[in-house]
């Protein structure tokens, strides 16, 4: 079986660092906003060429929370629009009406799955203050062309980063592109945790301030609350687990571009429809998504020849239980899309030979 995603090889390369990080909390008994977390957003913001990084305790949490702090400094509404694409992980969606915003679904750009300027011109009125842009499966969305629109209409531009940790492109990394960006480090991110984490980073000094009040109850000292705060706040063992792992991520995504570039080059099916990628280093695959006409019989043939599989995602937020208000939106190109796509397996740790078993399976389909 080639598993979809081995989480247990990825982390046991750190095995041993990972053991004395845990030694360390035993005798050091900090265990809730300690060195670790400090530490890890200063990396973090380094990292990703922002002044400021806040952890927070998962990516949805990232998210709400900067919309929550954006309304605390009047740069947004309660009930105003906010533009985000139909096709993301149910998280963008909820984040936006967590904060008592409106969230206004769009249709991607069906090549890359991501925003881009262009599709979305017609769908923006004065009425939306906001673009939340997801980089979805690792690739950057149309940075320069959203951030052109944002200018000029002068609205905040947000950035769900939570799959592209790392993906850059010449005027920098995800999480520097934006007003703000939100991260997730859930243990199947490419920076992922032994648990649940996220992240904030920003350029805006403002809205680093309020974020660190938003996620420990409102308060900068214990047991004086100046807003009425939240108990989001990154685990210090997470945060000191992901300084090790963070020094690794542009090495991991290294291996996850040339596996698609191996992938890319040597997959020939007609009936198998491959991402669209530039070769550069905008794309950090998350996931390695490709489609197909008929799902149910591809999925049976790599049941059949054991070879992992997952779809990111089955069902559109819009046709979502939870999210009935939005069912009866006009949304064809998304629910395409999530009729077609299955991501196939891609990670640091895996082997070649696996990559080349997946290569043939596929070819003989
Ligand atoms: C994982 C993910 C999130 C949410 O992260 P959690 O840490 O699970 O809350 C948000 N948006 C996208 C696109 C994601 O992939």
């Amino acid at each position: 079986m080639i598993k979809f995603l081995d989480l247990n090889k990825i982390n046991q390369r750190h095995q041993k660092e990972f053991q004395e990080i845990l030694s360390q909390s035993l005798s050091q008994g900090t265990y809730i906003l300690g060195e670790n977390v400090s530490a890890f957003e200063e990396e973090f913001a380094a990292y990703c060429g922002t002044k400021y990084c806040i952890g927070t305790a998962n990516g949805l949490d990232a998210l709400t929370l900067i919309l929550k702090s954006y309304i605390h400094l009047g740069k947004l509404k309660e009930g105003e629009k906010v533009l985000v694409p139909a096709n993301t992980f149910i998280a963008t969606v909820l984040s936006v009406l967590h904060a008592g915003l409106e969230p206004v679904l769009v249709e991607p750009n069906p090549a890359t799955y991501n925003l881009d300027a262009i599709s979305i011109k017609s769908k923006l009125s004065d009425e939306i203050k906001a673009i939340i842009m997801v980089h979805l499966y690792g690739q950057l969305a149309d940075v320069d062309g959203l951030r052109t629109l944002t200018t000029e209409r002068n609205i905040l531009l947000i950035a769900d980063a939570a799959q592209a940790h790392g993906a850059s492109c010449n005027h920098g990394k995800a999480g520097g592109l934006s007003d703000a960006s939100a991260f997730s480090f859930y243990p199947s991110k490419n920076l992922g945790a032994l648990g649940d984490g996220g992240a904030i980073t920003t350029n805006d000094v403002q809205l680093y301030e309020t974020l660190r009040l938003f996620r420990n109850y409102g308060s900068r000292e214990k047991y004086k609350n100046l807003v009425v705060g939240y108990n989001s706040r990154l685990d210090d063992l997470q945060a000191a687990f992901l300084r090790v792992k963070l020094k690794q991520l542009d090495s991991d995504n290294g291996q996850r571009q040339d596996m698609a570039k191996y992938y890319l080059e040597q997959i020939r099916n007609p009936k198998i429809s491959l991402p669209y990628y530039n070769g550069s280093k905008n794309h950090v695959f998350y996931a390695f998504v490709v489609e197909v006409e008929n799902r149910a019989a591809f999925i049976e043939y790599l049941d059949k020849n054991e070879i992992g599989w997952l779809i990111h995602y089955p069902i559109p937020p819009h046709k979502q239980t939870a999210l009935q208000q939005f069912s009866k939106l006009n949304l064809p190109t998304t629910e395409q899309i999530h009729k077609r796509i299955i991501s196939l397996p891609i990670s640091p740790v895996m082997s070649y030979r696996n990559v080349e078993t997946v290569i043939e399976v596929l070819n003989s389909y």
